[in-house]
């Protein structure tokens, strides 16, 4: 069948429709509607079954109606308010019924046929319908009585009515609308036509038309997103020069063996992954989803010493300074413990020169190590050696640095790598899409291994259209013994106050240590640090046998350094913080966490600080302090006193935001999303992604399908384009 396509319909704007001018056209634009395209895909949010048409004589009272009849007589009136009252009487033969307007003006007159829906009312003994809306009987665009009338939204301020016959104009006109999916595409996904489905979600005859139109035109949506994200994929796997690292070298081994636990089932699959990835001639784009805990850093250590192994530099890249150095610190301890500690940096190396140690000394099969924040101290404490700054980039530029743990800083113009083969992006969440990009590109003349990690618990399906150019690896499995946080939730009563410090106490005189979390405090980084030290100043009066620390994002990178050492040994018992320590910090002898204010904080995000706790053998509890003043409020708490579970409350969290602070700017596509909901629509998201994967392989420029070819661009617009060119 011919028709106009939905992509040749992206083109027309959307003033090309009957009665719409310039300023409704600015409304309409104003609302997202700017082509006949957007006007189509404008679904009705609701239907309103007025199919049946009552007997005046038998008609139920006070629900919506649809009835009809001749008109008898109109009268209109000029009320005060520059308004017209409009009253007609109408009869169908069993009855008579009193209908009034208010409103500028109506256009009716004596001895039409017409019918009218709303609600019936009786008056003094006589029917009376105030505002129905009205057609006239038989009128081929009866859109509104005597059928499912569709309630389309109201688009910058343009009335639903309105919109209702704005959608048909457009219909009409465009009608029959093209079909893009082979028939065996239809029928193998259960999919109405689409000229079809445009017809039925719009005006249906029937309320069980919608259904199957809506599941048509979502699928579509979908469908799109899925075919860009899979020439996406198809585009990193043939247009880039990836590395063959070799899993088979001695320092993986080495490591893994060194560990003090076994890794688990999951961590041990995941690296057999990432090393497969890595082992092609591809480079690796992987997602290494795991809940907070689940003991993700192995995983890219591992991951990395593939990478150096085989000749080549690692990068990890993680959101927070604090976040950084800990990873600094704790492979660096790992792999002393493995024997491969960090050979001491030869500085004169480049030159060729000798080394400054005796060659005995230094352990040339060590990984050498760095630390790259954006600290400008000009002596970086933790870097090999009390490096400079500027020391340890040159290292990187020339190769001295096998492994170089920092943050933003990497992607930093003037950060050049030798030989960079395998990148890690931590909390992958924190970052944009670009910046997971640029990290890649600091290798030159091909593409090094990257592997995306992230606790935050996205669904499944989420992940699926986020990040579905990625391969994933999931650690469903904790390492054995964790015990589940115990979550409560307390008021700022003093009571309740008092037998939460009581257990602060108690914690520390077992021997662990406690977090205690300020309120968020929006958008000024300032306060929140007020706060912090505020609430640590009152503490210390709570806790005078306790010692007591401080950490917030305004402290400098070494004082910062210091609290986090001092903690990790042991030294403080209560750590006073602001959300500086949200993700990744992982100390197990911490056993209790206290979040103020907690109803402050987004479910992902205290689903992140609670992960703080329960991450040794010990039973750790979560106190959220909380006075909730929304109902989201209140469903945050509840959710999290209910549940640990990340990907539960991930869901939850999507219930109660929506998809779209989801999304965010990061994917493109996202905002062709009208009607998809990928919660409720998860399996028509998998079948989608499976069609559009199967015909993305076999046509991967899609030359043999045009149609779904200049749809996806016109749909998706420039986002995607570059994914067509050859
Ligand atoms: P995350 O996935 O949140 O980044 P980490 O990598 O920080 O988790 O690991 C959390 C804690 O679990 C660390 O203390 C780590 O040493 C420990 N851990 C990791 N793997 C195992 C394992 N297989 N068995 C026992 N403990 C482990
Ligand atoms: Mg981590």
């Amino acid at each position: 069948m011919a028709g106009r396509s939905l992509a040749y319909l992206a083109t027309l704007d959307v003033d090309v429709v009957k009665n719409i001018g310039p300023q409704i056209k600015k409304k309409l634009n104003g609302a997202g509607i700017e082509s006949v395209a957007d006007l189509l895909l404008h679904v009705p949010r609701a239907y309103l079954d007025r199919s049946q048409i009552f007997d005046l004589s038998a008609v139920p009272l006070d629900e919506e109606v649809t009835v009809g009849g001749t008109v008898l007589s109109v009268q209109q009136r000029r009320l005060r308010n520059r308004k017209v009252m409009t009253t007609a009487l109408v009869s169908d033969g069993t009855n008579v019924i009193s209908c009034t307007w208010f409103n500028p003006y109506i256009k009716i007159r004596e001895g039409a046929e017409i019918v009218l829906s709303g609600k019936v009312e009786r008056f003094r003994g006589a029917l009376q319908m105030k505002n129905p809306d009205f057609e006239n009987w038989g009128a081929d665009d009866a859109l509104a009585t005597g059928r499912v009338v569709p309630m389309h939204r109201s688009a910058g301020g343009y009335s639903p009515s309105n919109m209702r016959k704005a959608v048909f104009n457009a219909l009409s006109r465009s009608r029959p609308i093209t079909e893009i999916l082979p028939g065996s595409m239809l029928s193998r996904v259960g999919l109405m036509n689409r000229d079809e489905a445009f017809g039925a979600i719009h005006f249906p005859d029937s309320k069980d038309e919608v259904w199957p139109a809506r599941h048509r035109l979502v699928f579509d949506e979908l469908f799109r997103l899925e075919i860009s994200l899979a020439m996406q994929k198809q585009r990193q796997i043939n247009d880039a020069t990836g590395i063959s690292h070799d899993p088979a070298g001695e320092m993986v081994g080495a490591f893994v063996e060194a560990l003090p636990y076994r890794l688990t089932g999951a961590q041990a699959r995941s690296i057999d992954e990432i090393q497969a990835d890595m082992a092609s001639p591809h480079p690796m784009h992987r997602l290494l989803q795991g809940e907070v805990g689940s003991g993700k850093t192995v995983v890219a250590v591992a991951g990395l010493l593939t990478g150096v192994q085989s000749g080549y530099q690692g990068a990890v890249m993680a959101p927070t300074e604090v976040l950084a150095e800990q990873h600094y610190l704790g492979i660096r301890d790992l792999l002393i413990d493995a024997g491969l500690g960090p050979a001491a940096i030869d500085p004169a190396g480049k030159s060729g020169t000798v080394s400054l140690f005796a060659e005995d000394e230094v352990d040339r099969s060590g990984v050498r190590m760095a630390l790259l924040t954006s600290n400008n101290a000009e002596v970086n404490a933790l870097a090999a050696g009390a490096a400079t700054r500027a020391e340890v980039i040159e290292w990187i530029a020339n190769g001295e640095i096998d492994l170089v743990v920092g943050t933003h800083a990497l992607i930093q113009e003037g950060v050049t790598f030798d030989k960079l083969g395998m990148a890690v992006v931590d909390e992958q969440h924190r970052f944009g899409v670009y910046q997971r990009v640029q990290l890649r590109e600091k290798a030159e003349d091909y593409d090094p291994d990257l592997l995306i990690m992230t606790a935050t618990p996205i669904p499944r399906t989420l992940a699926m259209t986020l990040y579905g150019d990625l391969d994933v690896s999931v650690l469903d499995e904790m390492p054995p013994g964790r015990i589940p946080v115990r979550t409560v939730h307390k008021t700022r009563d003093d009571r309740a106050l008092g037998r939460v410090y009581d257990l602060v106490r108690s914690e520390v005189a077992a021997g662990r240590q406690a977090f205690v979390v300020c309120p968020l405090v929006d958008e000024s980084e300032k306060l929140e640090v007020a706060s912090a030290t505020e609430e640590y100043q009152r503490l210390q009066g709570v806790f005078p046998e306790l010692s007591l620390g401080l950490i917030h994002g305004q402290m400098r990178p070494a004082e910062k350094d210091g609290v986090m050492q001092r903690f990790r040994n042991g030294e403080v018992d209560v750590l006073v913080a602001t959300t500086v320590i949200e993700v990744g910090i992982d100390i197990p002898n911490a056993t209790l966490m206290i979040i103020e204010d907690a109803d402050r904080f987004g479910l992902s995000q205290l689903h992140q600080l609670r992960g703080r706790v329960g991450r040794g053998t010990h039973a750790s509890t979560c106190v959220l302090i909380a006075e909730p003043t929304t109902p989201q409020g209140e469903d945050r708490i509840a959710a999290m006193v209910e549940t640990t579970d990340g990907f539960r409350l991930a869901e939850e969290d999507l219930r109660i935001r929506g998809q779209g602070t989801v999304f965010g700017e990061r994917q493109a596509g996202a905002k062709d999303l009208k009607l998809a909901d990928i919660l409720r629509d998860a399996k028509l998201l998998i079948k989608a992604r499976e069609e559009a994967f199967a015909l993305v392989a076999g046509d991967p420029n899609l030359d043999d399908h045009p149609l779904i070819r200049d749809e996806v661009i016109a749909m998706l617009g420039e986002d995607v384009e570059w994914l067509f060119r050859s």
